[in-house]
C-alpha cells in the first residue's frame, strides 16, 4: 500500500496561538511554562489533525518556538563565544540566541531558501565543539505519543545545517567533526522508540560540487548506523537532485526512504525510478504543494504516482507534500471573506492533509478515482475556465507586447539632461526612499477606518494631514526631491493588491516569517488589471503643497508577485507581465498628473534569484524585463527611480544595469560603500543612491560620519551621478530617530557640495 507523509505542519496555531504566547511571555506577562502549555496545545491539533485526516508519516520536532535552525544549533550546542555560557536547561537562553540581549547582538536571519521564511544562521568558529542533546525530539516524540500518535522525528542534516552557517571558509570540511554529533543525536532519538527519522537536507538539491556529495556520502554510514532500529529517510526540497550526478550519488546511499520534491523539480521523476529500481529505497513523491496555495490537481499528481507504483510497487511509493507545510496557512474553509468561487481553488495545510488522504485512496481503490476525483476536477475546470483568470482585454494586451514596449525613447545620457532641467537638482541631490514614521495614530486610524469606526472622508483628511506634515518637514529641512511619506499604505504590496484586480485577501492567511513574525500574503489568483488609479490623488495632493517636486512611489511587478501567493496555472513571467501593465497605467497617470519623479520599488527582486544556477538567467531576464515594461512609456524628462533595500548586486551586476532605471537607491552603509565597486567595475552610467545611513538602527549617525560615506562613495561614483539618501524607508523608525540622522544627512551633503565648490 502506498502511505501518506507530511514533511512538517504549520506552527502557529490556526489563530496564531503560539505567537500571542510567545509575545506575552517576551514581555514578562506569561510563564515559561504557560509558553510551553500553549506550544504543547498547538502541536497536539496538529497532529490530531493529520492523524484524523489519516496520514501515516506525522511529523515531530518540526515544531519549534522560533526557527528550527536555531532549534539544531542549540540542540548541537553550537552556541557562539560571544553569548558566553548559556543555561541549555530553560528557554532564556535559546531566546537569547535569537533576539539578542542588551550587550549581544543575536544570531544573524536570513531567507530560507526562496521562502518568505527567515531562519537564525549558525555561527561557528574554526575548530567548532558539539555536545549533542536530543531532548527537542525527545519531548516532542514522547508529547505526541502521549495522545497516542505515533510520529516521525525530525532533523535538519549535517551537511544542510554546515551549508547554511556562517563563520567557516569551507563549512562542509567540518562535516567529519560534526558527524559524530549527529550519530549521538539520531541514536538517541532511535532509542526512544522512533521508528523512522526524517533527515532534511535540502541543501543537497542545490548545486553541490562532487566533493561534497562525496563529504556526504561519506558521513552517511555513521549515521544510518547510528539511526540503527529506526528507518532513515533522506529529504530534499524546494530544488531537484540531477540526473547523472547528485540523483545518482544519494540514490547509491541506499537510504530507507528518498524524499523529493516533484512540485518544484518534477524532472526528477524518472531518473529517479531508473536509479530506484533495483535498491532498496522507498521514494516519497512530493506531490502536493507545501508552497503555494492552490488545490492539487490530483490527476497529474496521480500521474506521478502511477508512474512510481508501476516502477517500484506500491509498498515503496510515499505520497507526501513537497516541503513542510511550513509556508501556507492554516486552512481555506475558514476564509469567509473570500469569494466561494475563488475559495474553492485553494488549500491551506488543511486542506492538503485532505488531498493526500484522497490521493491514498485513488491509488488503493483505483475504480474509484472517478468519484473521488469528481469534486477536484469540477473545480479545476472552473478555475480553467473562470472569467477572472481569463480577462480577455488583460490577455489582448499582453499578447499584442512588441519589443519596443521595453524600451525608453531616449538613451540615459539624453534623459538626464532632459531631466536636469526639468527638476533643476544640486549636485549631490538629496531625497528618502518613500516611506515616513507609520505612527502609532496613523495605525490606529487606519483600524478605525476598517472597523467603521472612522468614514473614508476622514479617514482622508486625517492621512492628507499627515502628508501635509511630511511635506513641511522635508521642506524644513532642505530635501531636494520630496516623498509624500506612505502613510496610507499598511503594506507595500498589500496596498496595491487590494486596489488590483486579481487579489484576493484571507482574513487567518498567515504564516510565519520569523520568531513570533507572521506575514498574510496577498493571494493573486486571476488575471490583473488596474481598475482605477491607485495613488495619483495622494500624490496630487503632496504636490499641491510644495513647489518641490514629489515623487510618485510605486511597488514594481516582481516584488508584488515575490511576496504574493502567485497562481500556478501559468507561467509567473506571464503573470508578472500582466502585474507590470497594472503598474505601467499608475505610472502613466502620475505622469500625467504632473510627477516628475516616479519611484518603482523592487525590492524582492533579487531574492527570487532561482536556487539553482541553470535557471537564473531566465527568471533575471522576465524579472527586469517586466521593470521595464513598468516604467519603459514614459517620457524623457520624467525621471524613473527604483529601490533596493539590499547589496548584493556583485553577481547580477549586468541586469541591474539593464533595468535602466535613471536613479537607483541602494543599501550600503553597512558595507562600507564596498557595493559600489561592483557599479565601478561594470561602468554603470546611471545615477546612484547608495544609502548613507542604516534606517534598520535606531541609532543617528553623526554627520561626519555620513560625510566620510559621502566621499567613500564618491571614490566610486562621479559625484555628478550620486544621489544622498538614506537606505530604506523610515516607516519603521519614530519621528524622533528619522529626523535628526536626516538633519545630519543634509548637513553632510551640504558640506560635500561645499567641498566640491571649494575643489577639495
Ligand atoms: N518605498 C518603500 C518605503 O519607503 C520602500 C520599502 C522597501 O524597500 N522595503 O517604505
Ligand atoms: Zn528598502
Amino acid at each position: 500500500m502506498a502511505r501518506t507523509a507530511v514533511l512538517g505542519l504549520p506552527r502557529m496555531g490556526a489563530d496564531r496561538e503560539l505567537k500571542h504566547a510567545l509575545e506575552s511571555h517576551w514581555a514578562g506577562r506569561t510563564s515559561e511554562a504557560d509558553l510551553l502549555a500553549t506550544a504543547r496545545t498547538v502541536r497536539a491539533a496538529g497532529w490530531r489533525r493529520a492523524c484524523a485526516a489519516g496520514i501515516d508519516a506525522i511529523p515531530s520536532g518540526d515544531h519549534s518556538l522560533y526557527d528550527h535552525v536555531l532549534d539544531t544549533a542549540w540542540a548541537l550546542g553550537a552556541v557562539p563565544a560571544r553569548f558566553g555560557e548559556l543555561d541549555r536547561d530553560g528557554l532564556a537562553g535559546y531566546f537569547t540566541l535569537a533576539r539578542g540581549a542588551a550587550d549581544v547582538r543575536p544570531l544573524e536571519m536570513t531567507k530560507w531558501f526562496d521562502t518568505n521564511y527567515h531562519y537564525l544562521v549558525p555561527e561557528l568558529a574554526p575548530g567548532q565543539a558539539f555536545s549533542p542533546r536530543a531532548d527537542h525530539w525527545l519531548d516532542q516524540l514522547r508529547e505526541a505519543d502521549e495522545i497516542g500518535i505515533a510520529t516521525r522525528p525530525v532533523v535538519l542534516g549535517p551537511l544542510s545545517f554546515l551549508a547554511l552557517s556562517k563563520g567557516l571558509d569551507r563549512p562542509l570540511d567540518a562535516l567529519d567533526a560534526l558527524v559524530g554529533a549527529y550519530a549521538e543525536l539520531l541514536g538517541t532519538i532511535a532509542a526512544a522508540g522512533a521508528a523512522e527519522i526524517q533527515l532534511d537536507e535540502p541543501c543537497l538539491a542545490l548545486d553541490r560540487a562532487p566533493g561534497e556529495l562525496d563529504a556526504f556520502a561519506g558521513a552517511w554510514p555513521e549515521l544510518r548506523r547510528a539511526a540503527a532500529g529506526a528507518r532513515l529517510c533522506l529529504t530534499t526540497y524546494f530544488a531537484g537532485l540531477d540526473a547523472g550526478g547528485s540523483l545518482d550519488r544519494v540514490a547509491a546511499l541506499d537510504a530507507d526512504e528518498l524524499h523529493l520534491d516533484l512540485v518544484r523539480a518534477p524532472e526528477q521523476l524518472a531518473p529517479a525510478l531508473r536509479e530506484l529500481a533495483d535498491r532498496p529505497t522507498r521514494l516519497s513523491l512530493g506531490v502536493v504543494d507545501g508552497r503555494n496555495v492552490w488545490a492539487t490537481d490530483l490527476d497529474a499528481a496521480l500521474d506521478r504516482v502511477d508512474a512510481a507504483v508501476a516502477a517500484l510497487g506500491a509498498d515503496r511509493v510515499t505520497i507526501a507534500t513537497s516541503c513542510s507545510l511550513l509556508h501556507v496557512p492554516h486552512e481555506a474553509a475558514r476564509e469567509a471573506r473570500i469569494d466561494p468561487e475563488v475559495r474553492r481553488w485553494l488549500a491551506f495545510a488543511a486542506e492538503r492533509l485532505v488531498e493526500l488522504g484522497v490521493l491514498a485512496e485513488a491509488v488503493a481503490a483505483p475504480e474509484r478515482r472517478d468519484e473521488l476525483l469528481a469534486d477536484g476536477r469540477d473545480a479545476a475546470g472552473d478555475r480553467r475556465r473562470s472569467a477572472r483568470t481569463n480577462d480577455p482585454a488583460v490577455r489582448a494586451r499582453v499578447g499584442a507586447l512588441e519589443p519596443d514596449a521595453y524600451e525608453r525613447d531616449a538613451p540615459y545620457a539624453r534623459r538626464r539632461a532632459a531631466q536636469r532641467a526639468r527638476l533643476g537638482l544640486p549636485e549631490l541631490p538629496t531625497t528618502t526612499i518613500g516611506s515616513f514614521p507609520q505612527t502609532e495614530a496613523i495605525r490606529a486610524a487606519r483600524r478605525a477606518l476598517r472597523a467603521g469606526e472612522l468614514s473614508a472622508a476622514d479617514y482622508q483628511a486625517r492621512m492628507e494631514a499627515e502628508i501635509a506634515h511630511v511635506i513641511e518637514a522635508q521642506e524644513r529641512l532642505g530635501l531636494d526631491v520630496l516623498v509624500h511619506g506612505e502613510p496610507e499604505r499598511n503594506d507595500m504590496v498589500e496596498y496595491f493588491g487590494e486596489q488590483l484586480a486579481g487579489f484576493a485577501f484571507s482574513e487567518h492567511g498567515w504564516v510565519q516569517s520569523y520568531g513570533s513574525r507572521c506575514v498574510k500574503p496577498p493571494i493573486l489568483y486571476g488575471d490583473v488589471s488596474r481598475p482605477a488609479p491607485m495613488t495619483v490623488r495622494w500624490w496630487t495632493y503632496a504636490q499641491s503643497l510644495t513647489d518641490r517636486p514629489v515623487k510618485g512611489m510605486l511597488t514594481g511587478p516582481v516584488t508584488i508577485l515575490q511576496w504574493s501567493f502567485v497562481r500556478d496555472d501559468q507561467p509567473r513571467a506571464e503573470t508578472c507581465a500582466q502585474v507590470a501593465l497594472a503598474i505601467q497605467d499608475e505610472v502613466l497617470d502620475l505622469e500625467r498628473a504632473g510627477a516628475a519623479a516616479i519611484q518603482v520599488d523592487e525590492a524582492a527582486l533579487r531574492e527570487g534569484v532561482p536556487l539553482r544556477r541553470a535557471e537564473r538567467e531566465e527568471y533575471l531576464r522576465w524579472a527586469v524585463d517586466c521593470f521595464r515594461l513598468t516604467t519603459a512609456p514614459v517620457r524623457a524628462d520624467t525621471q524613473v527611480h527604483t529601490h533596493m533595500c539590499y547589496s548584493a548586486f556583485n553577481d547580477i551586476m549586468a541586469h541591474i544595469a539593464r533595468l535602466d532605471a535613471d536613479v537607483l537607491s541602494i543599501e550600503a552603509s553597512r558595507s562600507d560603500m564596498e557595493v559600489l565597486e561592483a557599479f565601478a567595475t561594470a561602468g554603470y552610467d546611471n545615477e546612484v543612491g547608495p544609502g548613507i545611513y542604516d534606517i534598520h538602527s535606531p541609532r543617528v549617525p553623526s554627520v561626519e560620519e555620513i560625510e566620510r560615506l559621502l566621499e567613500l562613495a564618491e571614490a566610486h561614483i562621479p559625484r555628478e551621478r550620486l544621489w544622498v539618501n538614506p537606505d530604506c524607508g523610515l516607516k519603521t523608525r519614530g519621528w524622533e530617530e528619522a529626523l535628526p540622522a536626516l538633519e545630519h544627512m543634509m548637513e553632510a551633503a551640504r558640506r560635500r557640495r561645499a567641498a566640491l565648490t571649494a575643489g577639495v
